[in-house]
Parts: C-alpha cells; structure tokens; sequence
C-alpha cells in the first residue's frame, strides 16, 4: 500500500504516528493509499522548520522572493498534466475540471509575482514641520493553512503564494482525503529554490489542526471547509491569539426573473450545479424561479441535466464523475430519497446509479427537485452533490428576500435582461461575491474571495489585496530630523498643526 507523509523542512517525511486514514481512488471505491495523520509532535516539528527559515526569508528581498515564485510558475505551467491526474486520482473530478481548478491556483501565483507592487507602502510628507510619515507592511511570521477536500491544489494555493511572497513561512494541514497534489506543490516549490523550511506539509486530522490551532509559534491560520468546522477553528485560534480567516460552507442561490434568456440560464444552472459533481463551495445549489416562466425554465434545465455524461474522471467523455466517499454519497442520497416525502417534486433521481465496470465506485447520477418547499432537509442543508433544487417564487422581493433569508451568503447570482433588477440586486444580496448572468462568481486573483455571514468568520476575504493585509502586519514610522536651531521642550500633546 503506498504512504504519503509530510513535508518538513525541505524534504518528504514518513509518518511516525501509528495512525493513518485511507485514500480512495473514487472511481473505483479501492483504496490507493494510507496517507499519515500527524502527532502533535510532528506538528511542532513542522513549525520549527517554518519558525528556523522565518527570519532568513522575511529578510530577503522582494526580487528573491518574486524570482522563485516566476519559476514555481513555470513549474506549474509544466507539470499540469500531471498535477490534475493526482487530483483526479484521489478527487474524482473529471480531468478537465481538475485543469481548470489548477489554472485559478496558478492565477494567485503570479499575483503573487507582482509583490513588490502590492507591498508599496505608503508615504506622507511634511506632515508637520520637517516631519514625514511611512506606513509599511511587515509579516505576520509562521502562517498555518487548513483546506478542504474539493480543491486540493486550488484552495492551497489562495492561501500559500501569497503568504510566502509577503515574507512568511508556511505550514499546511490539506484535506486528508486528497493529500498527494499538495505534496507535489511542496517538491515543485523546492525545485523553484524555495528554501527549506519555508513552506511545510503537514497531513492528518483533528489531532494535527488543533495543534496548528493552539500552538504558539503560529501567528495566523486560514481555513476553508465546512461552516461548523470553520467556527470552531475561528473561535479556537482567535481564543489561542491568532488572527484567523475561515470561511465555511455554503448554499448558492441562483434568482432567474421572468425576463431572462431562459436558455442562458438553464445553461448556467446546469453547468454551475452539476459541475464537480456539485462538490464546489460556488456551486448554484438553489434556483429561484420567478413568476410564470418557471416551468419552462425547469423543462430546459431536465433536457440538459439528463444528458450529461457520468463516468470515471480520467475518462476524457466524462462530464462528471463519482463523489469522494461512499459515505458522503450515501448522505447526498438520503436528501434525494427523502425529498418527494417533504414536498418535493422529483424531476430527476439520481439514485442508484452506477458505471458499467466501476460497481463500487462512489457514483451518483444527476437529481433535480422542484418546487421545494423551504423548511424541507433538501433545502436548508449544504448537499454538497450533484443535486440541484428549484424554489419557486412570485416576485423578484420574494426570492431576495429568500436568499437573504439563507444563514449562508457565499456566492449569489441574478440572471436578467433588465439593469435595473440587476442594480437593485448587486446592492441588496446578503452575499459576499454576486454574479450578474454569472453563476459562479468567483473573483479574479487580483481581487478577494469571500463570503458573509456563517460562509466566512473573521474579517479578511482570501487573496488578492485583502490577502496580502491579512498576511501582513500594518507599521506606521514617524520620521523627523531636527534642527537644532528649533528643538526645545514642549509638553504639549503633538499636533500637526
Ligand atoms: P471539512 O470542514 O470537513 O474539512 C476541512 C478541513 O478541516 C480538513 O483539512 C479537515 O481535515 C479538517 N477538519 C475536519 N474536521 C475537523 C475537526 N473536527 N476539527 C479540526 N479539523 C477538522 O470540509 P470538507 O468536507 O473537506 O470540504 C467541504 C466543505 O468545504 C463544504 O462545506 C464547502 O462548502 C466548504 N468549502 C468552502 C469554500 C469557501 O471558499 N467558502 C471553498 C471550498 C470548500
């Protein structure tokens, strides 16, 4: 059976725990490898090594630090093939969509080449007679990142570019259900001349996150996972210190008004809730259909559902492919076969469904549920799968008012032909990032991802500008110097003036 370990200080690391978890190809449901959960001590042994290259790092220049992150580029660029095999190895999804979830991890890496132009800092002169005033950006020191199983190359690399690139080390706990992609980052990194001990990996479980959580020479912690597990690690490192960014899970509603193209929109619908088999924090999980159109509306997004193509990831006629676990497959099946008892009409059940050669894989067809009633389980729970539920409303204020209703507020999108609807909704969507015809809304690299409400704790969205604040510490200097010929004692407080 193959062995993943850790990454610490430069170089691979087995595992001397004693304690491991599985790794499963999901296509076929084998298991294709044991993948270590650190201890404690190998946690700590991981922060030394970030702790011992912290001040050689924060010191060195900015051309350095920029030159290894333009060749880990290159690196990335090379080795794509390769990195999304490993992610469809272990994921599941299709090798296409692992291509692209490379593409935006790589869109942080060279923002995070343009450092130096995100790190100016700022100056005031002649603030007061002969005095001048400079604000600068310092890191924070060792940075620990935690990330979920469904981007397991992307999620990483919103928090670890840009992290390094301020000046920080770095030590990242990955999902331990798809370690092996981080793994490959680490020796790509190295192979760009990162120096030893700058970014570590740390694999395992609750054991190796509440270590990273309470351990003092951790100075900040960004998490992406799921809502309850993003509140406790919130409240447990800002309860140990530590400034923390976590955000959590969600349950993205998509509003289709009247007026829209409703071929457009089913398109989206289909394309934003089906993609990834529906494992994606952005994916559309909920659409409101307003007023008579709905049932065409309904109607185009069947037609297209029931014919996208299922099967193993690394098949290139795939569309979709299984989920992560069984267990997890088992859990989105249960919403689907409790639904039509909670007042669902089931359009399109996905249950059941397996590929030919691949019986034990972690399969799911495609479901569809309309006119779901707003208490039930289908629709209040993230599902996180491939099934997308139709909430059907009157008007335009009735969906905002549902989606601003959702404890969530992750990604939203309005699909319209009228600009003023779309006006009014940019402003009044309880979410953090809104997409106008635009399902999935995920911001550019240059600017920040991030939701409201039980989608993220803390303060700072991820990446981009807010990214480098949050991996930053603010320093104001006040600089004078003297005359001579005017210095003299005054105990009055300092004014400007
Ligand atoms: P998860 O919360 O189960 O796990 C995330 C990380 O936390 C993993 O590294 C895991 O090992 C660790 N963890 C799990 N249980 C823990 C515990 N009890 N104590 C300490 N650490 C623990 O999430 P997941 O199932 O891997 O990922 C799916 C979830 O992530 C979904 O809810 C999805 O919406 C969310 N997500 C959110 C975003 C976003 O940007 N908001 C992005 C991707 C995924």
């Amino acid at each position: 059976m193959k062995h993943i370990g850790h990454w610490i200080g430069g170089k691979g690391a087995d595992g001397t725990s004693g304690r491991n978890g599985p790794v499963y190809n999901p296509a076929t449901g084998a298991q294709a490898a044991e993948v270590a959960f650190a201890s404690e001590g190998e946690v700590d042994q991981a922060v030394a090594a970030a702790k011992a290259a912290l001040a050689d790092w924060a010191s060195s220049s900015l051309a350095t630090r920029t030159a290894v992150l333009f060749r880990f580029r290159e690196l990335l660029n090379a080795h794509r093939d390769e990195i999304a095999s490993l992610i469809t190895a272990e994921h599941g999804k299709v090798h296409s969509d692992a291509l692209g979830e490379l593409a935006r991890g790589i869109e942080i890496v060279e923002v995070a080449c343009g450092i130096p132009q995100l790190l100016k800092g700022e100056l005031s002169t002649q603030v007061s007679s002969r005095i001048d005033v400079s604000a600068i950006r310092q890191p924070v020191g060792v940075v620990a990142g935690i990330t979920p199983f469904n981007f397991p190359a992307m999620v990483p690399m919103w928090m670890f570019p840009l992290a390094i690139a301020c000046g920080n080390t770095f030590v990242l706990k990955p999902s331990e259900k798809d370690p092996s992609p981080a793994l490959r980052i680490a020796e790509l990194l190295a192979e760009a001349g990162l120096p030893d001990g700058v970014f570590n990996v740390v694999n395992g479980d609750k054991t190796a996150v509440d270590r990273l959580l309470t351990h003092p020479d951790v100075k900040a912690v960004s998490f992406v996972g799921s809502t309850p597990i993003a509140q406790y690690v919130h409240a447990t490192g800002t309860q140990h210190g530590k400034r923390v960014q976590a955000l959590g899970g969600a349950k993205n509603h998509m509003l289709v008004l009247p007026d829209a193209d409703l071929d457009a929109a089913a398109d989206a619908a289909v394309s934003a809730a089906y993609g990834s088999a529906g494992e994606r924090c952005m994916a559309v999980s909920a659409v409101v259909a307003v007023g008579a159109t709905g049932d065409e509306l309904v109607e185009k997004i069947r037609e297209r559902a029931a014919k996208i193509r299922i099967g193993p990831g690394d098949d290139p006629a795939s569309e979709m492919g299984p989920l992560i676990t069984k267990q997890h497959r088992d859990k989105v099946a249960s919403y689907v076969e409790g639904a039509a008892a909670q007042g669902a009409e089931v359009v399109l059940d996905g249950t059941g469904f397996t590929v030919d050669g691949h019986a034990d894989g972690h399969w799911i067809g495609i479901s569809l549920l309309d006119k779901v009633d707003t208490g039930s389980d289908a629709y209040r729970d993230e599902i996180f799968g491939p099934v997308l539920v139709v909430v059907r409303t009157e008007s335009y204020d009735d969906g905002v008012r549902l989606i601003n209703e959702s404890p969530w507020g992750n990604g939203t999108a309005i699909f319209t032909r009228d600009g003023g609807a779309a006006r009014r909704f940019q402003l009044e969507a309880e979410a953090g990032m809104v997409g106008v015809n635009v399902p999935i809304p995920v911001p550019v690299g240059y600017h920040s991802f991030g939701g409201w409400k039980d989608s993220l704790f803390g303060d700072h969205h991820i990446y981009g500008e807010e990214g480098v604040r949050f991996y930053t510490r603010a320093k104001v200097v006040t600089t004078r110097w003297p005359d001579p010929s005017d210095s003299g004692v005054d105990l009055g407080f300092p004014t400007s003036r």
